[in-house]
């Protein structure tokens, strides 16, 4: 633990941590080697993790990346990080993250933006984005500052920064993990998961994570498996399905070739490739960003001014309303509230949230079908490039930086698992990650398959 709480220290400049808590990893650490001598030791005893700013932690700042949420400190632990603290890990800080997880590259940080550790062949000064929403776990994770984060995901979020830094992003089946007491983006979609540097590493740190929780009624009642077993176990005769329709116009030769080289890894291991299609892939991404922004519009309005954080004066209540809103929220996330209330306006409810509503059901068929051909995973590349530097993406337009979604939001939308796995390095020196999807709560059969990409 002190190794790491040194190693944050020194790694400021990655602006990973928005909170340091190196008394409370300690004092942790200290329980951890008092059982340890006494001969009862749990599943992570001492193991130095980071907390994503998302996750409420009892008696520590929590801010979601926002303004907003000033001066909050919550009464209660998130339910997923009380899973590992009971299990011995260790807490050294709560993780930089995009405004209230809203953003593919952690620049709409209130806490300012997220540097990873990887360099551009090129131009080694350039300061290269760690991916988002959860760039602070992915760097912290790259940069060995930590042994795993906790990290969330809604259309992406774990997945897109694992593939930017290099480490493996597990984002389970909905309803695996609680998400009581991770802050609300749009709870139809929101997953907790683990962002590590190897695949065993996800599969123990998910096992300490999952699980049925009385006080979300979206969790599941069911046994959670033994991951860590599932790691180096056969996957000869497993078929996987290559879906056509990821195979983008423009998709660059670079990721082209990575996927190809994904199946190929994955026939050497024993595993059948068979060519798969999902049609409703193209209608993903604009029904995510009609889906996901209205749900945040609902979660959001609880920030009020009264509740939580921030207040700002005003004459009357409605403008202390939009005065507090105005102040505590950055722009992304003002876009979003905006997208968000019209979408569900009386005038458009029909035209596009309960379209959207249609089409996530089609998108989920596509899987349902696939699956029921026989196909027991999916893979596709993770990400539609490498990552970008600070400023390159998404500051004229931001459906530039939507796009970096394309191939991670289906699975939010379907509720399915997904694992970003390395695949390598591009030209560019930096890396790329391959996507296996899975079978609702079939999590094993992607932690076999990544390990053997792995
Ligand atoms: N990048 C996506 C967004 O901005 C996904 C974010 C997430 O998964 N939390 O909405």
């Amino acid at each position: 633990a002190q190794a790491h709480i040194d190693a944050v220290s020194k790694s400021r400049a990655l602006n990973c941590f928005i909170t340091e808590t190196p008394e409370f990893a300690l004092a942790q650490a200290q329980e951890s080697d008092a059982r340890i001598a006494r001969g009862d030791a749990r599943p992570l005893e001492g193991l130095p993790l980071g907390i994503k700013d998302l996750y409420c932690t009892k008696g520590v700042r929590t801010t979601a990346g926002s303004r907003i949420l000033d001066g909050f400190t919550p009464t209660y632990e998130s339910t997923v990080s009380a899973n590992l603290l009971r299990d011995g890990a260790a807490m050294l800080g709560k993780l930089n993250l995009d405004e209230f997880a809203m953003g593919s590259s952690n620049e709409t940080s209130a806490f300012g933006p997220v540097v990873s550790p990887w360099r551009r062949a090129a131009d080694p000064d350039a300061k290269i984005v760690p991916g988002g929403s959860s760039g602070g776990s992915s760097s912290a994770v790259a940069a060995r500052l930590c042994l795993g984060a906790t990290a969330t995901d809604t259309g992406g979020s774990i997945r897109q920064p694992a593939a930017f830094t290099g480490t493996v992003g597990v984002k389970p089946t909905y309803g695996r993990c609680s998400r009581w007491g991770i802050v609300a983006f749009a709870s139809s979609l929101d997953q907790a998961g683990p962002i590590t540097r190897t695949v065993r590493d996800a599969a123990i740190m998910l096992r300490s994570m999952a699980g049925h929780d009385p006080k979300d009624t979206t969790s599941v009642d069911a046994p959670v498996p033994d991951y860590e077993a599932a790691v180096g176990a056969s996957v000869k005769g497993r078929r996987i399905g290559v879906p056509k329709e990821y195979r983008l116009d423009g998709m660059s030769a670079e990721i082209a070739a990575l996927w190809d080289k994904g199946a190929a890894w994955l026939k050497d291991a024993g595993a059948e490739i068979v060519e798969i299609s999902l049609p409703h892939t193209r209608y993903a991404l604009p029904t995510y960003y009609i889906i996901a922004p209205a749900e945040a519009s609902s979660n959001l309005a609880r920030y009020d001014g009264v509740r939580y954080g921030c207040r700002e004066q005003g004459r009357d209540v409605s403008e202390m309303y939009e005065k507090t809103r105005a102040a505590g929220f950055g722009p992304e996330v003002r876009r979003r509230i905006m997208i968000g209330t019209y979408v569900l306006s009386a005038g458009y409810y029909d035209a596009y949230y309960v379209r959207a509503q249609k089409v996530r059901s089609l998108i989920k068929r596509d899987f349902d079908e696939a699956f029921a051909s026989g196909v027991d995973a999916v893979l596709t590349p993770a990400t539609p490039s490498t990552a970008f530097a600070q400023g390159e993406k998404g500051s004229a337009d931001p459906v530039e930086m939507y796009l970096n979604d394309v191939f991670t939001v289906t699975v939010n939308m379907a509720g399915l698992p997904g694992v970003a796995v390395p695949g390598g390095l591009a030209a560019n020196g930096l890396p790329l990650g391959l996507q296996l999807i899975g079978k609702a709560f079939d999590e094993e059969t992607l932690f076999s398959l990544a390990a053997a990409i792995e």
